[in-house]
């Protein structure tokens, strides 16, 4: 369809001219819409940009929905973890508490010699503290001896 206004050639489904904006379905050309294909577009685009922004704000919302639930959830297991734990807690025989007990002192001693391993790797760049070990356990190894000679001694003066 060519324009009747200023002879460019339209779409025959345009409603006016793209170029003049010449309506061609006999309204007045002083009532051309002039604002008609911002319009068009701005809801195509406003349209986008919302669906976009409910997107996002699905995502934010479920994405804190998922949050609060693990949240919730990890609230939930700690709290059967508690409940569980002292339920059993005085279930527990006092052999199982010594089981335990002992576990944990051979725990301890395990790291006390994990600790006795990373010693030398320490000492070395402190001399001076492994000096006073050093000193500290000959001390206590001569005070084991002096302690040790009378006994030594004693089956001697039955002889
Ligand atoms: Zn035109």
């Amino acid at each position: 369809m060519q324009c009747p206004s200023c002879g460019r050639q339209c779409s025959t489904q345009a409603k006016w001219c793209i170029g003049c904006r010449y309506r061609f379905d006999g309204a007045a050309p002083g009532s051309a819409p002039v604002e008609a294909p911002a319009v068009t577009e701005a809801p195509a685009r406003g349209g986008l940009s919302g669906a976009l922004m409910v997107v996002g704000v699905l995502v934010l919302v479920s994405g804190a929905g998922l949050k609060l639930y693990s949240d919730h959830q990890e609230r939930k297991e700690a709290e059967a973890a508690a409940v569980a734990a002292a339920a059993q807690a005085p279930a527990k025989s006092s052999d199982e508490r010594y089981a335990e007990h002992v576990a944990g002192i051979m725990a301890r001693e395990a790291r006390k010699k994990e600790l006795g391993k990373l010693q030398p790797t320490f000492s070395s760049s402190a001399p001076t503290m492994d000096e006073a070990r050093r000193k500290q356990q000959a001390e206590l190894l001569e005070e084991i001896k002096k302690q040790q000679k009378p006994l030594e001694l004693a089956p001697a003066p039955g002889r």
